[in-house]
């Protein structure tokens, strides 16, 4: 029986589901739309297997099926990326960052990442986050102008000797400076992991350098750019070998048995799906094309005179700085373009003058629309409704204290929920985003 007339409940939320996609706008950088065959492989009877360990060394019988798919994920991993060894067990990009810690460090070590509200990830060693505390994190920074602080690296790097070196974000605009934090932990003697959860498609594409001449340890979710399913991958460089002959097997054995159970079997499957599709043409040109239109769209919104973190840039996103009307706004922009239809998410800024609940910026990309086959003058199109919102809220500031704030954004949803102008603009672009279709719905 089919999931329609077995489970109407969860048939109905997924149609609703299925509609929302549809009809609105995705800019959440760290999102995009599978295609039909990944979808495919994700659904399949794969998931009722265990198979702990690896291909060849498994504790279960009747693996030599989900050996063959493994084998093919590893090895399209590691003719994409250029790499001698991928492991593509961890269930998401978080627990394989948590293996590469276990690979390297003993707890209570000094560790180094890009501090979270700079737009580093929670698990580069900020405190809420068992990498900050199980190990000694010693966050770095962004400069005022929003690039990355390299001397500040080589400061704190040099004065508290870290194990492992994180480069990579979830909200940073510009190119990763792999090459100058590689030589900071050359120096320092760290071993440096590069996190390119975000930008492994584009890294694909050549439309950023890639990570791997310069790190030890690579590691990437699957379904941002790279528009696969949810999962990751740990990849190991030559450059980690000649440092640690064993780190193969440490990342392998910290994975599996030291973090993780069986693998998901359908997910390895859909990441191959997904490797494939990347190996093809046409995804340089996906990757490349969702940088032009990240280009496209921030020239658009400069136009319109909004601020933008480091005044644009080089890769899918982009971040809104919406201090010139007041800290703390981002929460109203992301509500307002909720309400007709363009999906963001409110971000913290360099220096944020606000609070991480209440950020003063909002993060832009372009992975999704891309997809789903929009380019420039769609970018433009996007850029215009981001303005005319913006417009209708202008008024609206964040109070300090905390009861005047929760009135004024209670009065502020209520005039946003009966706004005629978003309303018509909803309109808009709900006949826009169907003129786009979205694999597999
Ligand atoms: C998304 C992301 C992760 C974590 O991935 P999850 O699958 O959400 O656990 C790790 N690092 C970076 C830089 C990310 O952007």
């Amino acid at each position: 029986m089919r999931l329609q007339e077995r489970d109407p409940e969860i048939y109905r939320i997924l149609a609703a589901e299925r509609r929302r996609q549809r009809e609105g706008v995705e800019l959440i950088p760290s999102e995009n739309y599978v295609s039909e065959a990944v979808l495919d492989a994700m659904g399949t009877i794969f998931t009722n297997k265990y198979s702990e360990g690896y291909p060849g060394r498994r504790y279960y019988g009747g693996n030599e099926n989900v050996d063959d798919v493994e084998r093919l994920a590893q090895e399209r991993a590691r003719r994409l990326f250029g790499v001698p060894h991928a492991n593509v067990q961890p269930y998401s990009g978080s627990p394989a960052n948590l293996a590469v810690y276990l690979a390297t460090c003993q707890p209570g070590d000094p560790i180094m990442g890009q501090n979270l509200p700079d737009g580093g990830h929670l698990t580069h060693g900020w405190k809420v986050s068992v990498t900050g505390t199980y190990y000694r994190s010693v966050p770095y920074h962004v400069r005022t102008d929003g690039y990355i602080d390299v001397d500040e690296v080589w400061r704190l790097a040099r004065e508290h000797r870290p194990k492992l070196i994180w480069c990579g974000a979830t909200a940073y605009v510009r190119e990763f400076p792999f090459e100058q934090l590689a030589a900071v932990a050359d120096e320092t003697g760290a071993f440096f992991a590069t996190d390119i959860a975000h930008i492994a498609g584009l890294v694909i594409a050549g439309a950023h350098k890639s990570p791997v001449p310069y790190a030890h340890i690579v590691t990437t979710t699957t379904h941002k750019t790279l528009r696969g399913p949810r999962g990751a991958m740990i990849l190991v460089t030559d450059k980690g070998l000649a440092k640690d002959p064993e780190l193969a097997e440490r990342v392998d054995r910290a994975v599996f048995p030291g973090l993780q159970g069986g693998p998901h079997d359908q997910t390895t499957a859909a990441i191959a799906v997904a490797l494939g599709e990347a190996m093809q043409p046409s995804f340089g040109e996906y990757g490349r094309q969702v940088v032009v239109n990240a280009k496209a769209l921030a020239h658009g919104l400069l136009r319109y005179g909004f601020k933008l973190v480091t005044g644009g840039t080089d890769n899918h996103m982009m971040l809104l700085d919406l201090t010139p009307g007041g800290a703390g706004r981002g929460v109203f922009l992301q509500e307002a373009l909720d309400r007709v239809g363009i999906t963001v998410n409110k971000n913290t800024i360099p220096k944020e003058p606000s609070s991480a609940f209440y950020p003063s910026g909002i993060r832009l990309g372009t992975p999704a629309a891309t997809t789903r086959g929009m380019r420039e003058p769609e970018m433009s199109r996007i850029a215009e409704w981001i303005a005319a919102v913006g417009e209708v809220i202008e008024e609206f500031r964040l109070p300090e204290g905390r009861e005047e704030r929760t009135a004024t954004l209670r009065a502020f949803r209520r005039s946003i929920e009966e706004n005629r102008r978003l309303e018509a603009l909803r309109g808009d672009v709900r006949e826009f985003c169907l003129k786009f279709p979205v694999p597999g719905t």
